[in-house]
């Protein structure tokens, strides 16, 4: 297995994570971001990528999908190399640095490591119907909403995040359904009046049992069975299985950092227990700790620029303002 070399490994390429990736190439860092996920963006993506976020700074409102867009963006500058659709599972000191493996056994080695690994590795809930479909038409969420223009779309689920799908895909599909197998709705009452209001059809009591292709491998209906009136059949070329995720920090919990409550305790600098590991965003925790994208971004930055002095005790800790580079 190849060894890339490079100044910092991030994990988890959600806000805080992006954020580290652009203040890395700042403090001219090379690094290389992972995340299991394959997209970039952590929960912002996987989980609320069309709502409005009132409290980053700078914007009186952003969508999470531009938000996401813009930190991708800033950190391009920088060229951090993406290792997406991969998970970190071992971490080992090796010589001055560390050995960090990722799933199928590639090593990366790296000067400093930080872990923004939120709350850890998403896993979708599974829809039994869909075993099979994951990628031939079957998604947990939806990366870009023009994959589906002119698509019947089922979304299965009862939660503000299958709303939240039929609402962003109503302006592009042919159709949206939802299915939901039960009566009522976990999700906010305000989002499932406007996703009524809009004439989307909503099937409760009921469960997606099988799903067929067209006969060339692609999906083509979906069978649901409806409480009290049985079978019926939808055309559905896309199904969003949005019934949520479990987190779980997974082998991150057996890296010899101190872990409470899902999460890893840090100093003021972010550093951890262990020597040139540093830890920010939602996983890092210390007393008084506010989870927001807000905080993540200032942690970046603080853990970054200790890595910087870390990597070369020459460096000065402060790095100079943004705004006088050239
Ligand atoms: C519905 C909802 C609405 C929210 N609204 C707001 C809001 O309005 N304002 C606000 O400030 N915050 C909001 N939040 C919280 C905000 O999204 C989080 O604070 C933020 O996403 C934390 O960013 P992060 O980068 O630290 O972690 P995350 O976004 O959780 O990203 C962590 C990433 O690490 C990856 N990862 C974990 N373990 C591994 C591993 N072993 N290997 C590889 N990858 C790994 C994960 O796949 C994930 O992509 C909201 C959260 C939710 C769920």
């Amino acid at each position: 297995m190849s060894s890339p070399e490079v100044d910092l490994l991030v994990v988890g390429a959600g806000p805080t994570g992006l954020f580290a990736a652009y203040y890395a190439g700042f403090r001219g860092l090379s690094t290389a971001v992972v995340d299991s996920l394959p997209e970039p963006g952590g929960q912002v993506t996987a989980m609320y990528p069309e709502k409005m976020i009132y409290d980053v700074g700078g914007f009186a409102a952003v969508r999470g999908r531009d938000l996401v867009k813009g930190l991708v963006e800033q950190a391009a500058q920088w060229d951090p190399k993406y290792l997406l659709g991969r998970k970190a599972e071992g971490l080992a000191t090796s010589g001055d640095g560390l050995d960090v493996t990722l799933d199928g056994g590639e090593v990366i080695h790296a000067g400093a490591v930080l872990i923004t690994a939120g709350i850890g590795e998403f896993t979708p809930r599974p829809l039994p119907a869909g075993n099979g479909w994951l990628g031939r038409g079957m998604v947990h969420f939806v990366p870009a909403l023009d994959a589906h223009a002119g698509q019947h779309v089922v979304v299965v689920g009862g939660g503000d995040s299958a709303f939240d799908w039929a609402l962003a895909l109503h302006p592009v599909a042919a159709s949206v359904t939802i299915v939901h197998r039960r009566a009522r709705f976990r999700a906010a009452q305000s989002i499932v009046r406007e996703v009524t209001g809009l004439g989307t059809r909503v099937i409760t009591d009921a469960e997606v049992v099988e799903m067929r292709d067209d006969g060339d491998g692609k999906l083509a209906e979906v069978v649901v069975d409806v409480k009290n009136s049985g079978a019926e059949t939808l055309p559905a070329q896309a199904v969003v299985a949005a019934l949520g995720f479990t987190a779980d920090l997974g082998p991150i919990e057996n890296w010899g950092l101190e872990i409470d409550h899902r999460a890893i305790g840090v100093d003021s600098t972010m550093a951890t227990a262990r020597d040139r590991v540093y830890a920010a965003g939602d996983v890092a925790a210390y007393p008084g700790k506010v989870k927001l994208i807000a905080t993540g971004f200032g942690e970046a930055a603080t853990a970054v620029n200790n890595i910087a002095v870390a990597l070369n005790p020459e460096a000065h800790l402060f790095p100079g303002h943004s705004s006088n580079v050239e």
